[in-house]
């Protein structure tokens, strides 16, 4: 008995727009892949999923369609994204013990119909007990916050699809802002930026490592130049230019100012007791467009408040969970109660 107990297959879920995270109980992170979907457009069978899937973008025939199903955050497509989300599940549990119970995180504006069907995807990948927590809380956990405390802490979660801005306290999310401007919008602006300047076409994965190796929010010490390969729209040919960090922070900047004025308008609407709490301890960033260069630096600049990075923002969300799920009892305060229909 002492056996199966160990190997319980109890899992926390980061179901992100861009990537989904399972943390196992009593291990930690066991799986941190792209949320990507490869599958037959007429039977919609699923051929592939995470890295697998993405590897083929851009490499399919007619009959195989790609999707991101989680895309701005809802879940655009319920079929697929509930046998993703099965078949993740399945990759990291013992094929003779499914998940019994997952505790998995939502972004905080999702409406109830949402939340019913993660709940649902869930139950339907083998789930007998779902708890479902609003994932800047997650993320405050994650950091290490101690959520319980009657004193306001300001999160600010940057995703592939969402932006979540919340003030915690009391074990509660007190107030919140959640815009579908992140990191995707980003990723457009650069694409958009060469075909609009440069009559260039490039690829989804060029313009987001573009975004990451060279992408600002602020003026950098030492501006970089790179070369960029695409194609001309006019000419049709394959065509290399030169753009420097200046140019990309340029187009980067309206989903950057956009992501500032949401976190300005939920300053203004803070209780000021948690106001005054944030002027101490200041703001946390996760999600990866935390590490969007010199992000935290504007927001500094903005708000006149502190600003810290999470460590390892990409995995502070999926900590959270896994954290609520070790100490279940501990925690049940901060999950969303559920409603039944
Ligand atoms: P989600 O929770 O929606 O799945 P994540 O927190 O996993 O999103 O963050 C993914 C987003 O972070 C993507 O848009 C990705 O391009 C962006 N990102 C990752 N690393 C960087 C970086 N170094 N600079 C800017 N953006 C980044
Ligand atoms: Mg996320």
């Amino acid at each position: 008995m002492a056996f199966f107990k160990f190997f319980s297959n109890d899992v926390a879920i980061d179901l992100g727009t861009a990537n989904t995270l399972i943390w196992m109980k009593g291990k930690s992170i066991v799986l941190n892949e792209p949320s990507i979907v490869a599958f037959d457009r007429s039977s919609k069978h699923i051929i592939a999923i995470g890295h697998d899937a993405q590897a083929m973008i851009g490499k399919t025939h007619r009959d195989i369609k790609i999707i991101r199903p989680l895309r701005d955050g809802a879940i655009a497509d319920f079929e697929i994204n509930e046998g993703m989300l099965r078949a993740f599940i399945r990759k990291v549990s013992a094929s003779w013990q499914p998940a019994r119970r997952v505790v998995v995180c939502v972004p905080s504006g999702v409406t109830e119909v949402e939340k019913r069907a993660v709940r649902d995807s869930c139950e339907h990948a083998g789930a007998k007990e779902v708890h479902l927590i609003a994932e800047p809380m997650a993320g405050a956990i994650g950091v290490g916050l101690n959520v319980h405390e009657p004193v306001g802490n300001m999160i600010v979660d940057i995703g592939g699809g969402t932006t979540e801005i919340a003030v915690i306290a009391l074990s509660g999310i007190v107030a919140d802002e959640s815009i579908r401007i992140a990191g995707d919008e980003m990723t457009e602006g650069i694409v958009q930026y060469f075909k609009r300047s440069h009559n260039i076409l490039i690829g989804g994965r060029t313009a987001e490592m573009i975004k990451c190796q060279v992408g600002s929010a602020v003026p950098l010490e030492d501006e970089i130049e790179i070369e960029v390969k695409g194609r001309d729209l006019i000419s049709g040919i394959p065509k290399m230019i030169q753009v420097t960090s200046a140019d990309i922070r340029e187009a980067l900047a309206e989903p950057v100012n956009e992501i500032v004025e949401a976190v300005l308008k939920l300053l203004e609407r803070t209780p000021p007791e948690l106001s005054a709490d944030i002027f101490d301890r200041g703001i946390m960033l996760t999600g990866g467009g935390a590490l969007l260069k010199g992000l935290d630096e504007r927001l500094r600049r903005e708000t006149s408040l502190p600003v810290h990075i999470a460590d390892d923002p990409l995995t502070a969300v999926v900590r959270g969970t896994g954290k609520v799920l070790e100490n279940l009892s501990d925690y049940s305060s901060v999950l969303i109660k559920s409603v039944r229909y």
